[in-house]
């Protein structure tokens, strides 16, 4: 959405498409987009850690957790092969409807130490069981590989359950929260909880060996910095 007093412009260099204009929609953080490539604040800034931890992409075998948009289109010239997916609930994990493959984080369908490099954003703050994600996405990882991704992170000591499955009933423990998503229509996804600055923590208890969390740098314009996760699993 379009906010005139919001209306801003600036020679930048994106990470994903290289020289371009940066321009500001509105005064939300998804109000900011790169104008040849569209990638988000979010994929720019994930882009550019990336970059900065993994300059040898071109030998990796990548797995991004979507299956569209201008970071897969960014990952797709950059990596040696790219496997994507999206959660389609009715659709068995492994299989392909529309061109789309399905996965469950929670119970990939991958072999264990298929990929160099996993990626995902906006993603884990909507599974339900996150640690059994992060354990999925580490099993799935060779020895000394990275896994980079975002959530929303907010300034507290410690992760916020917000909702608990049981089956298929969902408890809600606070207020409901909901995230659009493109895929749906825009319907609204469930937020499963708010992530502290315990985040490192839950992904280190997950196996991975060092997790840090990154800034992009130089950073982008109008925003606060947006800190990407680097997880990388032990070698042995
Ligand atoms: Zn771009």
């Amino acid at each position: 959405m379009l906010q005139p007093s919001a209306l801003a412009c600036v020679r930048a260099r994106c990470p994903l498409c290289g020289p371009t204009l940066l321009v500001r929609l509105n005064h939300s953080e998804q109000g900011v987009r790169c104008v040849r490539c569209g990638a988000s604040a979010v994929h720019l800034s994930l882009g550019a850690v990336l970059r900065a931890t993994c300059p040898d992409l071109r030998r990796r075998d990548a797995y991004e957790l979507s299956a569209r948009g201008p970071l897969v289109a960014w990952l797709r010239r950059e990596v040696r092969s790219l496997t994507l997916s999206e959660y389609l609930p009715d659709v068995p994990a492994g299989t392909v409807r529309g061109g789309v493959r399905s996965e469950d984080v929670q119970r990939l369908s991958f072999a264990d130490a298929s990929f160099d490099l996993v990626t995902h954003t906006e993603v884990l703050e909507h599974v339900p069981d996150d640690r059994r994600a992060l354990a999925e996405l580490q099993r799935v990882l060779r020895p000394g590989g990275l896994m980079l991704f975002t959530v929303p992170l907010h300034d507290a000591g410690c992760t916020r359950e917000r909702a608990r499955r049981h089956g298929d009933r969902i408890e809600h423990l606070l207020e409901p929260a909901w995230h659009t998503d493109p895929l749906r229509g825009g319907a609204g996804i469930l937020v499963y909880r708010d992530y502290g600055r315990d985040l490192p923590a839950r992904v280190r208890a997950a196996g991975f060996g060092e997790v840090a969390l990154q800034l992009p740098h130089p950073p982008l314009p109008w925003l606060p910095p947006r800190a990407v996760v680097v997880a990388r699993k032990d070698l042995a």
